[in-house]
């Protein structure tokens, strides 16, 4: 078996490889790491996916152990700004639909209309964003009863296949002190790092990797090469020449400039969401950390530049970014046509990326080492392992891109030339299609793209409601039918998210106690 692992590339994605791979195989695999103290990581990526907490499950890390350490908070939501029209908010929150005589929560909603916020009528998690509270109490337990065994730990390991709920929640940290967190335990359990540039990647008369040839540590010979060297996809791309397909033309957002900003939490509290705010050409993401906020308008060069993109996200930070140097990032939009090419996979932005409005980016990462580990291939490099896991990789991406997608074809928002655009680009193959079938009745699992990408129907149920440029009619059955259960059901969210409100601390002060502050 490839017993020699050598990663490229210390970012997000090449620690967390690196991490995993030792938690999975310990020492029957030896990894190397090899980064550059030059070339610097993106620097971004800090709000996450509710499914990485199998990630952080798997290493046998405690929340209580990383969070405080990462300067990370919880995430129940992402909430949409603007996306309809200013002043206009709704929470996309991870939270499934509640079904009542066989109709989803949300289409009783569309049917009785029970109050003007549908997010509000039919999630709980909602009135928790807006309370700013913690999914936790002091003493740990997790408001779900569903899921209250948590805390104590579990008794086997999960990966993203055993998903079978949905978990309230996700995380915000600090991208580089997650790293950095990575690092030691990586190191501690025998991961090998080396710092320094990889200047040359060789390759056999198969036109596999060989090695590579470092500036200061020689060559570093390996059976599997990870690609974890960003946008630059070093190995897979540029040695192997492994084609890129663009999503730009259904995604045109291709830029972002970013700001860390320091925050006072005990003054301004903890908000358990990342916020979305539309702008003319295209969003500012919120993300608020233990401490600081990291924030950043992405955005499309076709309809802004440099300069203006920062003038507008120094404008909506307001004075507390005056001294404060942003950093601009050009992003490449899309997919690595095989993610995995010979003896390389590229995880990460090596591997492809969509822009990051529904936080997929590290999402992305954790997919590809799971199927990596799932399919790690025998001495005979099996065809169809490799086969399998750019499959399964490209699905997950492509599902992704057309869920964004959504995000922009359906908002209502048409009051620039951006916005208008939104809504005669060209959509990916079969959104078209199945835009129709939700005209007609809100998303199903049988009416959604078709392979696992991260995402279940009531996120495009949610959307939809939300962003309110389509039409979204109840079903014509639900007139037949008696509605005092769904009444009822009505009634029970508010009074669950009224009881939880009352008695859940603030997220601050739940990391205030856990950071041991008064
Ligand atoms: P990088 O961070 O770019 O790391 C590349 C590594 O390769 C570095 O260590 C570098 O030193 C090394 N390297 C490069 N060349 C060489 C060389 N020649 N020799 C040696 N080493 C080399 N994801 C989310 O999940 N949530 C988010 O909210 C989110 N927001 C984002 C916002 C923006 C604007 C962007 C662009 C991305 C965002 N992402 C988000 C994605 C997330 O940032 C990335 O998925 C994650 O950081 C992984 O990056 P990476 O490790 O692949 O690459």
């Amino acid at each position: 078996m490839p017993r020699n692992v050598v990663i490229v590339g210390g970012g997000t994605a090449g620690w967390m490889t690196a991490s995993y791979l030792t938690a999975a195989f310990g020492d029957q695999v030896s990894v190397t790491l090899v980064e550059s103290a030059n070339v610097a990581t993106i620097g971004v990526g800090e709000a996450t996916f509710s499914t990485v907490r199998h990630f952080f499950e798997y290493l046998g890390l405690d929340e209580r152990e990383w969070m405080p350490e990462c300067h990370a908070t919880y995430k129940l939501a992402i909430r949409f700004e603007n996306w309809r029209e200013r002043g206009h908010h709704f929470y996309h929150a991870f939270e499934r639909m509640r079904a009542v005589d066989g109709f989803t929560l949300p289409e009783w909603w569309l049917h009785t209309s029970p109050g003007s916020r549908f997010d509000q009528d039919c999630f709980v998690i909602p009135a928790l964003c807006d309370a700013m509270s913690s999914p936790r109490h002091l003493e740990g337990t997790l408001f779900e009863r569903e899921f209250a065994g948590d805390a104590a730990g579990r008794m086997h390991r999960s990966t993203l296949t055993e998903q079978d709920t949905q978990f309230p929640y996700a995380y915000h940290f600090d991208a580089t002190l997650l790293a950095g967190f990575l690092t030691k335990y990586a190191t501690a359990r025998g991961v090998r790092h080396v710092l320094d540039d990889v200047l040359e990647v060789k390759l056999d008369d198969r036109g596999w990797i060989s090695h590579v040839v470092t500036r200061e540590h020689g060559e570093l010979h390996g059976d599997l090469f990870v690609d974890c060297t960003g946008f630059r996809g070093m190995l897979l791309n540029a040695a192997l020449g492994e084609p890129f397909l663009s999503y730009q033309d259904t995604l045109p957002n291709d830029r972002a400039v970013a700001l860390r900003v320091p925050r006072d939490m005990a003054t301004h509290g903890i908000r358990p969401c990342t916020t979305a705010t539309a702008q003319d050409a295209g969003w500012i993401w919120t993300i608020p950390l233990f401490g600081r906020v990291g924030t950043g308008y992405v955005y499309s060069s076709q309809y802004c530049d440099a300069e203006e993109a920062e003038r507008t996200l120094r404008e909506f930070v307001g004075p507390e970014a005056d001294d404060l140097s942003a950093n601009h990032i050009r992003m490449r939009i899309g997919r690595s046509e095989n993610s995995w090419v010979k003896n390389c996979v590229a995880i990460g932005l090596a591997s492809g990326f969509v822009e990051p409005l529904e936080s997929t980016g590290i999402f992305f990462i954790q997919n590809g080492i799971e199927q990596l580990v799932k399919n790690f291939p025998a001495e005979t490099w099996d065809d169809g392992l490799r086969a399998a896991y750019n499959r399964q990789v490209a699905n997950v991406m492509d599902g992704v891109r057309e869920f964004l997608v959504l995000h922009y074809y359906a908002a209502a928002r048409q009051d620039n030339q951006y916005w208008r655009d939104t809504k005669t680009r060209r959509l990916p193959d079969d959104l078209a299609d199945r835009l129709e079938q939700w005209q007609a009745r809100l998303p199903n699992s049988e009416t959604i793209f078709p392979y696992y990408h991260g995402f279940e129907p009531y996120s495009y149920a949610v959307m939809l409601l939300g962003l309110g440029g389509l039409r979204t009619p109840a079903p014509p059955a639900l007139g037949l039918l008696d509605g005092t259960a769904a009444a009822k059901e009505f009634q029970a969210v508010r009074d669950q998210a009224r009881y939880l409100v009352d008695r859940l601390p603030t997220q601050y002060g739940y990391f205030a106690h856990l950071h041991g502050l008064p």
